[in-house]
């Protein structure tokens, strides 16, 4: 025996190096991005929604890891899409507005993956701008701009293509023809498989027209929020569900794209409910009731086209036999508010829109069901496909990879707190600029423009939804002074200018709705006087 086994061990150095890349080669996983646009995590039930099913996103959750503090770092379209390319916060990747150009010279990911011979394609929304095709993908097939629901025109490899049909079966159908027909067999793929859907302004497949017809969606508990717990930018914002929406989000109006067979259905469904609306001649609460069931009605219809096409893809991953050596991924550009504090949209630091979804299904890898709270972001996204693929990671990257969280080793210095910024004011929806700290307990938030200059501070604990800034308050002094001084040192770590770069202006310095940005302050230590701020 001791002969045999001795000879095993004298392979020579250069046969094992061999042995062991090939198996190593053998072994990478594919990885299958699948993304969603303004899903929120409420609309989830594997995250626990009171008002939907979403059985194969759940499925995803079960055999993986569903993770519950997944912050973006600047709550919007575009800049996200930005930061997952390239694993860097939006002053330094470039794309820090809706209405920027993203920058695809830059190191990306997928450019890294194919010099480390992955190929890589992308299918559906891209968002980023007028830069087509997009850079560091062997094929591309995206929609343009942000794409309609219905019939959606598409550039396949930066060429212009027409398909009719619901943009979110189309997506699926392409993803799926790629994974069939045209990729390499030999070789590992990245895919991102990425949805309109539920963007704004959530018109639902012919198949889902009337589901929910016969019931009534749960409101949430601040539907009707006042805002008088927080600063002015809450009161002054617009993306509230009883003044924003218009006819148009409502479906007072139908859709100017469809066929006269797709116009047929759709009025089938929607005009006796407007006719019966406008009866009714709704006003106040009533008013804003009706527009909250018909806005949620709509964004749960086309959620469920969603997980019925991821249900398609991970019925064919099964069929292929792709399954157990490709990673799958599900998440969303942001968070979202479905009548939370009253609002409609994204933007803001607080929960509903700084947290989305991330659920990661690895065979082999990640343990199934399990359930992780640490705090990650779409900012790591980039490291852990380098990190799974074998691939150096880029020491300019920013985020970090995930790879030992998926295999339930959680490094013991893994980041306890996370940077916020958001920049796009004036903008959409009036959310005026603020940055800000979560270490996912308590929350620092400073809008900073020349006429905002104003702190809030939550208790994610005492108060989930975020209605009462404590900012101030005498019993939670250290927390906030400890915050003040996390919130310098990772601007600090991560090299936020002390200015807005001039690019968040989106149209640039001629933009005539561009305001001076302020030099922002270091800010001040808080002044303590318990004494005179004692409450009764
Ligand atoms: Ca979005």
């Amino acid at each position: 025996m001791r002969p045999r086994m001795k000879s095993l061990f004298l392979l020579t150095a250069t046969a094992l190096t061999l042995l062991t890349s090939a198996t190593q080669a053998a072994e990478r996983p594919n990885i299958l991005f699948i993304f969603t646009d303004d899903h929120a995590f409420q609309s989830i039930s594997a995250y626990g929604s009171k008002i939907n099913e979403t059985p194969n996103i759940d499925r995803l959750a079960r055999e993986g890891m569903i993770f519950h503090r997944c912050y973006v770092p600047n709550s919007i379209c575009g800049p996200v899409r930005a930061v997952i390319q390239t694993g860097k916060y939006s002053h330094q990747n470039g794309f820090l507005v809706n209405g920027n150009k993203f920058n695809g010279k830059q190191q990306t990911f997928p450019k890294l993956l194919q010099q480390a011979g992955y190929q890589t394609a992308v299918v559906g929304k891209w968002h980023l701008g007028e830069h087509m095709p997009p850079q560091g993908y062997d094929y591309s097939e995206v929609l343009i701009g942000q794409g309609p629901y219905y019939n959606p025109p598409m550039l396949k490899n930066g060429k212009r293509t027409k398909h009719i049909g619901y943009t979110t079966d189309i997506i699926t159908d392409l993803a799926l023809a790629w994974l069939q027909k045209t990729r390499d067999p030999q070789r590992p793929f990245m895919l991102m498989y990425q949805h309109k859907a539920p963007h704004r302004n959530w018109q639902p497949s012919p198949k889902h027209l009337h589901l929910y017809d016969d019931v009534t969606i749960p409101e949430p508990e601040t539907l009707f929020d006042d805002y008088s717990g927080r600063g002015t930018p809450a009161k002054t914002q617009d993306m509230t569900i009883a003044k924003t929406m218009t006819d148009s989000d409502l479906k007072l109006v139908p859709p100017r794209n469809l066929t006269p067979e797709q116009r047929e259905v759709w009025d089938a469904a929607y005009e006796p409910k407007n006719q019966a609306f406008r009866a009714a001649n709704l006003t106040g609460k009533a008013l804003v009731r009706w527009k909250y069931q018909r806005y949620i009605k709509d964004y749960l219809r086309c959620i469920a086209s969603v997980d019925d096409n991821i249900g398609r893809m991970l019925d064919y991953l099964d069929t292929s036999g792709l399954a157990k050596n490709t990673m799958v991924i599900y998440s969303s550009d942001q968070g979202f508010y479905l009548g939370e504090h009253g609002w409609f949209d994204k933007r803001w630091m607080y929960e509903e829109s700084l947290r989305t979804p991330l659920i990661v299904r690895w065979p082999g890898a990640t343990k199934p069901g399990s359930v992780n709270r640490d705090i990650v972001s779409p900012l790591d996204f980039a490291e852990t496909f380098l990190d799974v693929a074998g691939a150096p990671i880029p020491s300019d990257m920013q985020g970090h990879s995930l790879q030992p969280i998926l295999r339930g080793n959680t490094p013991k210095n893994w980041r306890k707190s996370f940077y916020y910024h958001y920049y796009e004011f004036p903008g959409w929806h009036d959310v005026r600029r603020h940055y800000g700290v979560t270490n996912g307990r308590y929350k620092l938030i400073h809008f900073y423009e020349p006429d905002i200059d104003e702190w809030e501070l939550y208790d994610l604990q005492s108060d989930p939804h975020e209605l009462q800034s404590v900012y101030d308050t005498p019993q939670l002094a250290k927390v906030q002074s400890q915050l003040v001084a996390e919130l310098a040192r990772l601007r600090q770590a991560l090299d936020v200018p002390a200015e807005d770069p001039p690019a968040s202006l989106g149209g640039g310095k001629d933009n005539p709705n561009s305001v001076k940005i302020r030099q922002q302050k270091k800010p001040a230590p808080p002044q303590r006087q318990p004494e005179r701020k004692s409450s009764p």
